[in-house]
C-alpha cells in the first residue's frame, strides 16, 4: 500500500515537472502573460524577426535582402553585441527595422532574481537609447526561456514579452531545411523566429549563411503563399 503512495506521488510529481519545464520553455505556452505569440488570425500577415545579433557580415546581409525585398523586421539585438556594432544597430534603424531587446548576455531567465533580470533588460535599454536614440518596447528572452518575476519587470518598464509561433529552426538546419521549416510553420499572424548573430560568442564561431541563403526563399515563398510582412508593431493588441 505504502509503495503505491509512494508511485502515485511521483508520477504526480513528475507530470507536474514535466508541466512545469513546458509552461517556462515551449514558445507557445501562455503561462507566464501578457506574451505575444501570434499576431492578428485575420488577413494574412506575417512578421519577422532576426535574434542574436548584430554580428559582423550577417546582419549586413540580411539587411541587404530585406532591404531588396522591401521587407519590415525586427532585430532582438544582445546589448553585448550592440555595444560591439553600434554602426550595424544604427543601420538597423535608419533601415526602418525595429530594434528589440533580447539581454545583454543572452542569459537563461531561469531561477534568476528578479533584480538579475532587471539589470540584463535596463543596461540593453541604455545601449540602445544611446546608440540609436530609440527605447524598444519588445522583449524576448534568451531561448524563449521564461521564470517568475520576468513579466512584472517588463510591465514596469512599459515592455511586451514576445515569444514566436514559426521558425527556420536555423541554429539545425540548412538552407534549404529552413525555407522548409519556416514556410511550414506559416499561418497568419505568423511571428516568424531567424537568427542573424549567435548570442554573446566571438565572430569566429558565428556562421548565419544557412539563414542568410535561406532567406530570399522564405519572403518569396510567404509572398507566393499570400502572405505580406508586417512590422511587429502592428500585431499588438489595440491597447
Ligand atoms: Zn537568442
Amino acid at each position: 500500500m505504502l509503495l503505491h503512495i509512494l508511485e502515485i506521488i511521483a508520477a504526480v510529481a513528475l507530470a507536474f515537472g514535466l508541466w512545469f519545464w513546458w509552461a517556462c520553455s515551449e514558445p507557445w505556452s501562455t503561462f507566464f502573460r501578457p506574451v505575444l505569440i501570434r499576431g492578428p488570425r485575420e488577413g494574412k500577415r506575417v512578421t519577422l524577426t532576426f535574434d542574436d545579433g548584430p554580428a559582423e557580415k550577417f546582419t549586413e546581409q540580411i539587411l541587404g535582402i530585406l532591404r531588396e525585398h522591401r521587407v519590415p523586421a525586427t532585430f532582438f539585438v544582445c546589448g553585448k553585441n550592440a555595444e560591439q556594432h553600434p554602426e550595424l544597430l544604427r543601420r538597423i534603424v535608419a533601415e526602418g527595422h525595429e530594434v528589440g531587446n533580447h539581454s545583454y548576455s543572452h542569459f537563461f531567465t531561469y531561477f534568476k532574481s528578479r533584480r538579475r533580470m532587471a539589470r540584463e533588460i535596463d543596461n540593453t535599454q541604455a545601449i540602445i537609447e544611446k546608440l540609436t536614440g530609440q527605447r524598444p518596447s519588445f522583449f524576448r528572452p534568451p531561448y524563449g526561456a521564461r521564470w517568475f518575476g520576468l513579466v512584472p519587470t517588463l510591465l514596469q518598464r512599459g515592455m511586451h514579452l514576445i515569444l514566436w509561433s514559426a521558425t527556420g529552426y536555423d541554429w539545425k538546419k540548412d538552407a534549404q531545411g529552413i525555407v522548409n521549416a519556416a514556410l511550414r510553420e506559416l499561418k497568419p499572424g505568423a511571428i516568424i523566429l531567424l537568427h542573424d548573430g549567435r548570442e554573446a560568442r566571438p565572430p569566429a564561431e558565428i556562421d548565419r549563411s544557412g539563414t542568410v541563403a535561406a532567406l530570399p526563399a522564405i519572403i518569396a515563398g510567404a509572398r507566393e503563399r499570400g502572405y505580406t510582412f508586417a512590422p511587429l508593431r502592428d500585431f499588438l493588441p489595440a491597447a
